[in-house]
């Protein structure tokens, strides 16, 4: 896996997987997973960022998965024990697929992800016969079975955003959660209860693509009734054309594993402003250059030219 060209910037450290990854990992686990039993379950250790189910093993063997699935940044496995199973990346976890035909990584990430076997934490060995590791360094990625029909009180979900490529995401309802609100358009995006698994890099790209400043006032997409402003709607449309591009993204990166035996993840980024500090902005006639700012703690990246 190559990294990034700029990895070397000391500006940041790891970034946390964010949604598009999420689903592109689910999407290259799915065939592994969906309709195959769990045939045989090794916990390397009791513990990732949460000590696992004491029963963790004991509840996943001999169930099958009937559906692989995400909410947020989770990734939840439907059991047809009426468990499901949640799993988390955390900051550096990975998962490897091995089948017949080779090994896999699914998921696209910014940053190299962990490769030493002392960092296998959790191993699914399937009855089709794929076996799958996940694999995390640094333990903040997370395992919990909870049973389905509890799933709407899960602590870890229930304060969850809408989806942002679902239904219930749309101008109206980001304008009526940014109302009133003095905080930042970045900081509104990155919480997730007002819209969950954007982060840092899709918050950056989205705001630039909606030519809108990360430094403007949240409140700013609605009026003062509560209803949408423009640009609760030109917003909305970003979220969604950056996420699916990088979803569509790799979507390919996996296509592109099955035709080659490479190494997944080696495939470039076409991030417009993350982590283009001094470069050009892309934006057509603007003429800017991306400029990186510390807000909340974290790189912006944005271009003081065209977004306003
Ligand atoms: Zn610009």
């Amino acid at each position: 896996m190559r990294l990034h060209p700029t990895d070397a910037t000391p500006t940041k450290g790891p970034t946390m997987p964010e949604l598009p990854e999420v689903e592109t990992v689910r999407r290259g686990l799915a065939p592994a997973m969906e309709g195959a039993r769990f045939h045989k379950v090794e916990a390397r250790r009791g513990d990732l960022r949460w000590p696992l189910p004491k029963d963790f093993v004991q509840r996943l063997e001999g169930q099958t998965v009937e559906g692989l699935g995400r909410r947020a940044k989770y990734l939840l496995a439907d059991l047809s024990s009426g468990d499901v199973l949640l799993m988390h990346l955390g900051m550096s976890g990975s998962f490897r697929v091995l089948r017949e035909a080779g090994e896999s990584t699914p998921g696209k990430y910014h940053h190299e992800r962990g490769k030493l076997i002392a960092h296998d934490h959790v191993v699914f060995h399937m009855g089709n016969g794929a076996v799958v590791t996940f694999n995390d360094p640094r333990r903040f990625g997370s395992m919990k079975l909870v049973r389905r029909a509890e799933l709407e009180q899960e602590p870890l979900l229930r304060a969850l955003g809408p989806e942002p490529l679902g239904n219930a995401f749309d101008a109206a309802m980001l304008a009526r959660a940014c109302r009133g609100k003095k905080t930042s358009l970045k900081a509104a995006l990155s919480d997730q209860r007002i819209v969950a698994g954007l982060g840092n890099i899709y918050v950056c790209e989205a705001l630039h693509r909606a030519r809108l400043s990360p430094k403007r006032r949240a409140s700013t997409i609605a009026t003062r009734s509560g209803a949408p402003h423009e640009r609760a709607q030109g917003l909305v449309d970003a979220i969604r054309a950056v996420l699916n591009d990088a979803i569509k993204a790799g979507g390919s990166s996996l296509r592109d594993h099955r035709r080659t035996d490479g190494a997944l993840g080696d495939f470039q980024h076409n991030f417009r402003v993350y982590d283009r500090d001094g470069k050009r902005c892309p934006t057509s006639g603007c003429g800017g250059a991306i400029r990186r700012i510390v807000q909340t703690g974290r790189s912006t990246f944005f271009c003081p030219v065209c977004q306003r």
